[in-house]
C-alpha cells in the first residue's frame, strides 16, 4: 500500500469506483468499428427537445459569469410543477449530488445504510464512502423485497435507498406498497426514493398499474425524500443536472453542503427549456413503450429470458457466457452493459434505443449466440 492510501479513510481505501458505460470513442478507437450503437447507459435516444438548443445558443454570451448559485429560475418551475416550496428543492449535478448529500449530512462511521439486493450501484459507493455500513437485503424475485428491508432497520439505520423503478433490474414498486413501507419506518430514517426514470414507468403503455409519484407523500412523512433527474428522458446526461424534494428543514442541510456553483448556468437554462417541452418527452416515452415491446418480444422469440423492466432498459438473461457475449458484442459495434458487478453474471443490460439501433443490436444478439 502506498503512503497515500495508507493514510485515506477507511471507506475511501474500501472504495470499487463506479463503472460507467464503454464509451463510443474508445470502441471506436481500441475495436476498430465504425458503426457504433450505445446500448449501455440508459441515456434517451432522441437527445434533448429543441428548445434546449435554442435556450443553450442565449447563454454562451454569458459564459464568463458565474450561474445563477441558487438556480432560481429552475427552481421555480420545479416547484410549480410539483407543487412544493422552492425551499424543499436541492439542486445536483445529477442526481447522483443529492444522492450523496443526504449520506454527507446523515451518516456517520459505522452507521448502516440500506438498499437491496441488485439496487443501483450508487448506493454502495457512497456508503462506502462515509465509512458506514451497507445492509443489503435480498431481493425477490430481482426486485426490492420491503418487507426484509423493514425487518432489517436497526437503531444505527440513517438512510434507505429505494429505487423505483431499479436500475438495472427494472422491477417497480405500487404505491400501496411502497406508500405503507415509509408509514413504517421510523421518523429518524431517511427514505430516499430515487425516481430515475419516472417518466417511462409512469406510462400507463408499460404496464406498471399503481405505479406511484411518491412526491405526492412529502407532505405526509418529513422523512421522505424524492430524487429526479434530467439525464434519462429529458435527454440532458451530458449536462449533469438533477435535484432531490423533500422537507424544507432536510433541504436546508443538504444545501449546506453543496457545492454553490454545481449546477453550470449551461445546464440551468437547459434544464429550463426542457421542463416546458412536454411533448418532447412524451414522444421519447411512447418510442420507449414501443420498443420496449418490440425488443421484449424479439428476445422471448430467441428463446431468452428478461426481467420485466418498466425503465428505458432491459436485462436479458444470456446464460453464463455473458462475459463473452458482451465483448463479442463490441466487435459488431454494440455496446451493452455487463450487470456482473451487480451479482448478475447471467445478465446484459441493455438501454432500448431507436428502432435501427436496436434492430442493429439484435441482429448482432442473433448473430453472436449463433
Ligand atoms: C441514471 C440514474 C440516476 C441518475 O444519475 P444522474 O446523476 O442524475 O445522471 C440515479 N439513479 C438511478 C437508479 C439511475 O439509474
Amino acid at each position: 500500500m502506498n503512503p497515500f492510501e495508507a493514510r485515506a479513510t477507511s471507506g475511501i481505501k474500501g472504495l470499487h469506483p463506479y463503472q460507467p458505460g464503454k464509451p463510443i470513442d474508445e470502441l471506436q478507437r481500441e475495436y476498430g468499428v465504425s458503426d457504433v450503437v450505445k446500448l449501455a447507459s440508459n441515456e434517451n435516444p432522441l437527445g434533448p427537445s429543441p428548445a434546449v438548443l435554442a435556450a443553450l445558443q442565449n447563454k454562451f454570451a454569458e459564459l464568463a459569469r458565474y450561474p445563477d448559485g441558487n438556480g432560481f429560475e429552475l427552481k421555480q418551475a420545479l416547484a410549480a410543477r410539483h407543487g412544493v416550496d422552492m425551499a424543499q428543492i436541492t439542486l445536483g449535478t445529477g442526481s447522483s449530488d443529492p444522492l450523496e448529500f443526504v449520506v454527507r449530512v446523515f451518516v456517520q462511521p459505522g452507521d448502516e445504510v440500506m438498499f437491496s439486493e441488485y439496487a443501483f450501484a450508487m448506493y454502495p459507493i457512497i456508503t462506502q464512502a462515509a465509512s458506514a455500513t451497507a445492509v443489503i437485503t435480498p431481493a425477490n424475485d430481482w426486485g426490492h423485497d420491503l418487507d426484509a428491508m423493514r425487518a432489517a432497520v436497526t437503531e444505527r439505520t440513517r438512510v434507505i435507498f429505494i429505487a423505483n423503478p431499479n436500475n438495472p433490474t427494472g422491477t417497480w414498486l405500487d404505491s400501496e406498497a411502497l406508500q405503507t413501507f415509509i408509514a413504517d419506518i421510523p421518523e429518524q430514517v431517511m427514505v430516499v426514493v430515487d425516481e430515475a426514470y419516472f417518466e417511462f414507468a409512469s406510462d400507463p403503455a408499460l404496464g406498471a398499474v399503481g405505479y406511484p409519484d411518491a412526491t405526492q407523500w412529502l407532505n405526509l412523512f418529513p422523512n421522505l425524500m424524492v430524487t429526479r433527474t434530467f439525464s434519462k428522458a429529458y435527454g440532458l446526461a451530458g449536462l449533469r443536472v438533477g435535484y432531490s424534494l423533500s422537507h424544507p428543514d432536510v433541504a436546508n442541510l443538504l444545501n449546506r453542503i453543496r457545492p454553490p456553483f454545481n449546477v453550470n448556468s449551461l445546464a440551468l437554462a437547459a434544464a429550463c427549456a426542457s421542463l416546458g417541452d412536454t411533448d418532447h418527452i412524451r414522444r421519447g416515452v411512447a418510442l420507449n413503450a414501443e420498443q420496449m415491446h418490440a425488443v421484449t418480444t424479439a428476445v422471448k422469440e430467441m428463446g431468452l429470458d428478461f426481467i420485466p423492466s418498466v425503465g428505458n432498459f432491459v436485462c436479458i438473461d444470456v446464460g453464463e457466457e455473458a462475459a463473452a457475449i458482451y465483448d463479442a458484442l463490441l466487435y459488431e459495434g454494440v455496446i451493452v452493459r455487463p450487470v456482473a458487478n451487480y451479482g448478475m453474471p447471467r445478465h446484459l443490460r441493455v438501454t432500448l434505443g431507436l428502432p435501427e439501433e436496436n434492430t442493429h443490436f439484435l441482429t448482432a444478439l442473433k448473430k453472436v449466440l449463433a
